[in-house]
């Protein structure tokens, strides 16, 4: 790969991060952007201001939808250093996402390379109170002028940064959540394991009538026969029974979240019994009426562990642990959180540290 170019004049002031940070509204002043040809291949990195794509009306993405994107997080740790949460994770679900829609596929050592320098250049957007941190928002898209149906041949690929806030800014708070019967997200087979703009296309209608009801989000079921529980929205699920916590099984149709990877492994070390599997709805229903349901949460890179308040299927209305985070979400986000920022030690090897640079431009 060609060197990474930079193309911004060096900042004169500094940067001034508002105290209050929502989600994905204020950006970074720099990104990350590179083409690719099937000459070339990906060609013409380079490190520059945030400014307007130029994008031809014809563009194969915007009529086809072949696009995909990531999502992952770098902090800064309690003495100053700066830390990524599982990138080569997120780079290898990038090209697994790529393969799925013919999307060429990019190099990953070269790709957390450019991580890792652009997280160091633009550090001074990195928040540091508790559970904020750098949202890394890489996408990749089909950029031909052609109408036709058939994989573009031209791409682009960016990397975004947003300064985010945490999710719970008052501690947790749990949500409420519908169980959707009414419309699928994704089908076995289909796009649901491909982190790819269509799947969101399929769940808004969804989310703005739950949203209408009253409800933060929906739980979708599988598409075919509409029984088995699969994800919410933008994170995966887990059902914590009496004796197992169990999390949907990837069948195809859910999208395999680095959390819910990073969650299962830190319940197995705890020696619990952690199980991925079909998960009937009328099984958690049955469960919640014996008793022997604890709790739901989600799990996400951007809430890290949302747990589930009020579950509602068919009209039942279930109130999970009093519409309280059980000890074990909580344990979870606080493990996960104190990992992101090197709080307790890394025995995975899921950080990877930054160096900050002094770039001469
Ligand atoms: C990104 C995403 C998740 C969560 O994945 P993480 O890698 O844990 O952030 C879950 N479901 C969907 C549909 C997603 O797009």
């Amino acid at each position: 790969m060609e060197k990474i170019q930079y193309d911004f004049k060096k900042r004169t002031h500094k940067v001034e991060l508002p105290k209050k940070l929502g989600f994905g509204k204020l950006f970074a002043d720099l990104f990350f952007e590179m083409d690719y040809t099937p000459e070339k291949g990906w060609y013409n990195p380079v490190i520059k201001r945030v400014e307007n794509l130029s994008i031809h009306p014809g563009s194969m993405f915007i009529h086809y939808g072949q696009a995909i994107f990531e999502g992952l997080k770098a902090f800064k740790t309690e003495d100053g250093r700066i830390t990524i949460f599982r990138p080569k994770a997120h780079i290898q679900r990038l090209n697994i996402s790529a393969k799925r829609i013919c999307i060429p596929q990019v190099d990953e050592e070269f790709l957390l390379q450019v991580l890792t320098e652009l997280v160091s250049i633009e550090s001074d957007w990195i928040p540091t109170n508790p559970g904020e941190s750098l949202y890394i928002r890489p996408v990749i898209y089909g950029t031909d002028p052609f109408l036709g149906v058939k994989p573009s041949s031209d791409y682009k690929l960016f990397i975004l940064l947003s300064p985010v806030g945490a999710y719970y800014p008052e501690g947790f708070k749990p949500v409420k959540i519908l169980v959707q019967d009414n419309y699928v997200r994704a089908v076995r087979k289909g796009l649901g394991e491909c982190k790819t703009p269509a799947n969101y296309a399929a769940s808004l209608l969804a989310a703005k009538e739950a949203k209408e009801k009253g409800f933060t989000q929906v739980l979708w079921l599988d598409g075919i026969e509409q029984k088995y529980i699969e994800e919410v929205g933008t994170m995966n699920i887990f059902v914590e029974f009496k004796d197992e916590i169990a999390t949907p099984k990837l069948t195809g149709s859910i999208l395999p979240g680095v959390t819910r990877r990073s969650v299962i492994q830190i319940l197995k070390d705890k020696g619990l019994n952690v199980t991925e599997r079909l998960i009937n709805v009328e099984e958690v229903v049955d469960a919640y009426n014996n008793g022997s349901l604890v709790s739901v949460f989600g799990t996400g890179t951007a809430a890290v562990i949302s747990p589930v308040g009020w579950l509602t299927y068919k009209g039942i209305e279930m109130t999970l642990n009093n519409g309280q985070p059980s000890k074990l979400a909580q344990e979870l986000f606080r493990e996960l959180n104190s990992l992101h920022i090197l709080k307790i030690e890394d025995k995975y090897d899921w950080v990877v540290e930054v160096n900050k640079e002094e770039i001469e431009v």
